[in-house]
């Protein structure tokens, strides 16, 4: 199909993502059987929508939604493995333009004016590179031609692996983690889309929300690639 491609593949055979398999030209990321296979929440655009729900009581936002489950040691958690910590940048975009896609049509993305991933602590950010959900959001905004916004709101803990701590002590843990710098201002009366790779707790995106909020008049949506429903 693509000869560059096919040259590509000889030289740096790539792998998918979730299986293992070596990738044909055509694919990218995950071969098209996983791809198949991700489990959907089906949720798409629909109002009171349990993952809104989560955020009921903490910050009234607009809408909410989460495009796969996530499963310990599923397909999702490969993928999500692989955008974090094995440095699959492209991925990350892919799966950005796929949310994109599966969305487009809902009427989710309807009114929102910026798109905001959750932002890494700068440490973080600088040992591993990039940061996903930012990928994940240029994958977004080459779908919507929502524009990104990246200099807003700032990590200010580089709190320490939470994967084994209880949910009461990751909650605990992501009180203050964020604050909103002085460009932030222009988000008044404007409605934004925070964007994560995973709501778990909800605790990260709730401490985003806790800094937003001292922002005017300003809508607040959420947005994750995966949901890991308790
Ligand atoms: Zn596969």
């Amino acid at each position: 199909m693509n000869i560059l491609a096919d040259i590509r593949d000889l030289f740096f055979p790539r792998t998918c993502v979730c299986c293992g398999k070596l990738l044909s030209s055509q694919e990218e990321g995950l071969c098209i059987s996983c791809m198949a296979s991700l489990p959907m929440t089906g949720i798409l655009n629909a109002p009171g929508n349990e993952v809104e729900r989560r955020f009921w009581g903490i910050y009234p936002i607009e809408r909410a939604t989460a495009l796969y489950y996530y499963a310990r040691g599923g397909l999702v958690s490969n993928i999500l493995h692989g955008m974090k910590y094995r440095g699959r940048k492209l991925l990350c975009r892919q799966m950005g333009r796929i949310i994109g896609t599966e969305l487009l049509g809902s009427g989710f993305f309807e009114g929102i004016d910026f798109i905001l991933p959750v932002p890494l602590h700068k440490n973080r950010q600088r040992d591993r590179g990039y940061n996903q959900s930012e990928l994940l959001a240029r994958g977004i905004s080459e779908i919507t031609s929502i524009p990104v916004v990246t200099d807003v709101m700032r990590r200010i803990h580089n709190n320490a692996t939470q994967t084994h701590k209880s949910a009461f002590e990751r909650w605990d843990n992501a009180e203050g983690l964020f604050d909103v710098t002085e460009r932030a201002h222009s988000l008044s009366g404007r409605h934004v889309l925070l964007i994560d790779d995973v709501l778990t707790t909800g605790a990260t995106i709730s401490a985003c929300l806790d800094a937003l909020k001292t922002v005017d008049y300003v809508k607040i949506s959420v947005l994750t690639l995966a949901w890991a429903k308790s």
